[in-house]
């Protein structure tokens, strides 16, 4: 699955194995050219809390806007296969540093979430890495989250679980990102500590009772609550999905409802906005017994 370019312009027909393997390198080239030539930017989408409306976090998502158009998972895994990964993990680490170093300085209250991706997870020793850049930028650690997905999980558990305890030594929080998507087992999440889980977008469109996600929902809350992890419902589109969202309990949302992903300054101004049009209807969140 990782060795296809799905999804994007980039892929001009259904390609064979060869072809594949030809685009993926065109691409590495082309992603170390605009490495070179500094073109690549984080955006940032809010996350909001349920009940209070407020702007909680902001999700730091890639952007390369004179790329080709490929799908940013497909960028990072010819970034991961080419070692140029180390230098875009600069990049991100960097510009989501500073955004959290621009926000505390302005007295406000949000988190960053940034995306690790399996790489990057496994690097010498991340929470190091982090903190140095946390350091470096006179950032908190504890205003950092880290997105990891579940493919994670399919690593060596103990490494894995050293991991999560020295970056929550930290103060980092860890959020399980696309859950539900993956091959994980319900074992392993008991087994590893994480703050939140992120529920796939695919289970979001069109919620309703009687949809068949409704249950699949429904059942990741509980068990959320049970393992004492908070729910954040990703792609949220429309009122009528937020409202049902949060008769279930779920605590964050976040997606296209609220905002599209903003840059720096544009999430600085979302953030810093007393009152969004949303804000008076978010309902409560219902906790389940
Ligand atoms: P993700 O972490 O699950 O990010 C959420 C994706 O959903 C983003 O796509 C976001 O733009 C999109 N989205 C948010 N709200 C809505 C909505 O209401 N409707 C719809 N249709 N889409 C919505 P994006 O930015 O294309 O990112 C895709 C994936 O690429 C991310 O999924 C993440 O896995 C990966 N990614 C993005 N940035 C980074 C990064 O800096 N590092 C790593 N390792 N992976 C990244
Ligand atoms: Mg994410
Ligand atoms: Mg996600
Ligand atoms: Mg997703």
């Amino acid at each position: 699955k990782r060795d296809k370019i799905t999804g994007s312009r980039y892929q001009l027909f259904h390609a064979g194995m060869d072809e594949i393997r030809i685009q993926r390198a065109q691409l590495r080239d082309l992603v170390a050219q605009a490495l070179e030539n500094d073109e690549f930017r984080l955006m940032y989408q809010p996350i909001v809390a349920l009940g209070s409306g407020d702007v909680v976090s902001a999700e730091a998502l890639l952007r390369w806007p004179s790329g080709p158009g490929v799908a940013i998972p497909d960028i990072i895994s010819v970034a991961e296969d080419s070692g140029l990964i180390l230098k875009l993990s600069e990049i991100i680490f960097d510009q989501a540093f500073s955004l959290l170093a621009r926000l505390q300085d302005l007295g406000l209250k949000q988190t960053v979430a940034v995306n690790l991706s399996g790489v990057q997870f496994r690097y010498q020793d991340i929470a190091a890495i982090l903190t140095n850049y946390a350091r470096a930028h006179g950032a908190d650690t504890h205003r950092l989250i880290i997105e990891i997905t579940e493919s994670i999980f399919l690593d060596n558990i103990e490494k894995t679980q050293k991991t999560i305890r020295e970056l929550s030594q930290h103060g980092v929080r860890v959020a399980i990102d696309d859950f539900g998507t993956g091959y994980s087992s319900l074992a392993y999440l008991q087994k590893l500590t994480v703050d939140w889980i992120k529920v796939d977008q695919s289970f979001i469109t069109n919620i309703n009772e009687s949809n068949p996600n409704y249950q699949i929902v429904n059942a990741i809350v509980q068990m959320g609550q049970a393992l004492n992890m908070g729910l954040v419902a990703e792609g949220v589109e429309n009122l009528a999905e937020l409202e049902q969202l949060a008769e279930m309990g779920c605590e964050r949302v976040q997606g296209y409802y609220f905002s599209k992903p903003l840059s720096d300054s544009d999430f600085i101004a979302f953030a810093s906005t007393p009152n969004h049009p949303w804000q008076s209807i978010v309902p409560e969140p219902k906790l389940l017994s």
